[in-house]
């Protein structure tokens, strides 16, 4: 493939700052453009190759260039790209009755979106027109896109535009337990918290509240989780309140977190939610999404909603492929394997480096938190420097945190040993030299 000069990606980028937000490709110092990509590997147009550890943005589920998905998209272009959600579509009744049944929510119905903003947007809607009310929970730290409504649930200012949101969002803890008053508890101690402050937080609302909206690990947070069975506890609470449970499956669904297919079975006791949303992987980079709920709560919206673009046959095509491919190679048992092999040896290597506090997660969805070294001051500077410095040595990685100072580590799911060992050396001497420069 031919590749683009120092100068020509210059006259690029000046081109893209010139007509497109200032907030867009904000990633490294020299934006990267990426042009193909393999299995767990991509090239940019310089000819650089990578070891993707952000699967796309978790949007890469499978692998790059997946035959199977590719074939699906070829064989689907060639007949119809569209048709609407007014007429029937055999792989959007295939793939929901799919998800339907993965979701272990009873009597499902399945909605298709484009994107997980969408997703979220629809779960809020169907909750405050079933519960009549615009008043939803969520927890510190969450982020669900960025849609004037999901924006209004985001619980972090820096991840939300300037907005005055048509919901009345009440904020909970549950998500972040690094710091602050709630770092020294058990789980145990942290669930009874959390409840309580769920308790407090309802005494105050006065009024119906529709919906509480939590990430089982938040994404964006940077890979953080309350401990297992806090959203059981939170769902006793609700249960007494008649308050539906959405859970945002949009980066943990689909088998990620290694030992569970739903972030939300963590809190397996809770049973099922009432909303599912999901997006990012299901697509493998095509713009679709989806909630699922129980009939009842799909079909309070009487009106003719529909999603002009949400599961289009061709991104259904896609979905199906891509689903069908995840299952038949147990590729959530992989996660847990390859995820539970690269989140030892980085642990062995946070053990001799002073900017990182913590390494967390489960199976291929795994967090750094790194702070300045020595200290336990939170450091976005040094994040900022392990990007950079990950990229010289062939790696890609995403970050995120409350203080923009976690790294994440999302690789496609079907990671093998060696590509975990390989990235794992390359993020090993990046952390070295980000704490080089910092010392
Ligand atoms: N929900 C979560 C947990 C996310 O991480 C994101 C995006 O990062 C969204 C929703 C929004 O999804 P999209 O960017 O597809 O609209």
């Amino acid at each position: 493939m031919a590749t683009v000069t120092e100068n020509q990606h210059a006259a690029l980028l000046a081109r893209h700052r010139a007509v497109l937000p200032d907030w867009l490709a904000t990633y490294y110092a020299k934006p990267i453009e990426l042009t193909h990509g393999a299995g767990r590997h991509v090239w940019d147009a310089e000819g650089n190759r990578y070891l993707d550890f952000f699967g796309g943005i978790l949007t890469t589920m499978t692998a790059h260039a997946l035959p199977e998905v590719t074939a699906a998209i070829t064989e689907q272009a060639g007949k119809i790209l569209h048709s609407s959600t007014l007429y029937l579509s055999r792989q959007a009744v295939e793939l929901a009755e799919r998800i339907a049944r993965l979701s272990g929510i009873p009597d499902a119905r399945v909605f298709f979106t484009t994107s997980g903003t969408e997703a979220n947007d629809t779960a809020l809607l169907l909750a405050t027109s079933y519960r009549r009310s615009n008043q939803v929970l969520a927890l510190r730290n969450s982020y669900h896109g960025r849609s004037f409504s999901a924006i209004g649930i985001t619980g972090n200012a820096s991840w939300s535009p300037t907005s005055l949101s048509p919901l009345q969002t009440l904020y909970v803890h549950g998500g972040v337990r690094t710091r602050g008053p709630y770092a020294h508890l058990s789980d145990a101690e942290f669930i009874a918290a959390c409840v309580a402050d769920l308790e407090d937080v309802l005494g105050q609302a006065g009024g119906q509240v529709a919906a509480l909206i939590a990430e089982p690990v938040q994404g964006v947070g940077g890979f953080t989780s309350g401990p297992d069975g806090l959203l059981a506890a939170f769902k006793e609470v609700l249960d007494r309140h008649g308050i539906l449970w959405i859970t945002d499956e949009v980066q943990a669904g689909w088998g990620r977190t290694g030992d569970h297919f739903w972030g939300w079975q963590a809190h397996g006791q809770a049973g099922p939610p009432d909303i599912l949303t999901f997006a990012k992987g299901i697509g493998n980079g095509m713009s679709m999404g989806g909630v699922v709920a129980r009939a009842e709560v799909m079909n309070c919206l009487t009106a003719n909603s529909i999603s002009t673009f949400g599961g289009s046959p061709i991104t259904t095509a896609a979905a199906l492929a891509n689903l069908g491919h995840l299952l038949d190679h147990d590729l959530q048992g992989n996660a847990r394997r390859v995820g539970g092999l690269l989140r030892s040896r980085l642990e062995s290597l946070a053990a001799s480096l002073s900017i990182v506090r913590e390494v967390r997660g489960r199976g291929l969805m795994l967090g750094v938190e790194l702070v300045e070294p020595g200290t336990d001051i939170p450091s976005a500077t040094a994040a900022g420097l392990v990007l950079e410095a990950a990229r010289e040595h062939g790696l890609l990685i995403g970050k995120g945190g409350r203080a923009g100072n976690a790294l994440r580590i999302a690789p496609p799911l079907s990671l093998t040993v060696a590509e975990a060992e390989e990235g794992a050396t390359a993020l090993g001497a990046a952390l070295k030299e980000a704490q080089a420069a910092l010392e």
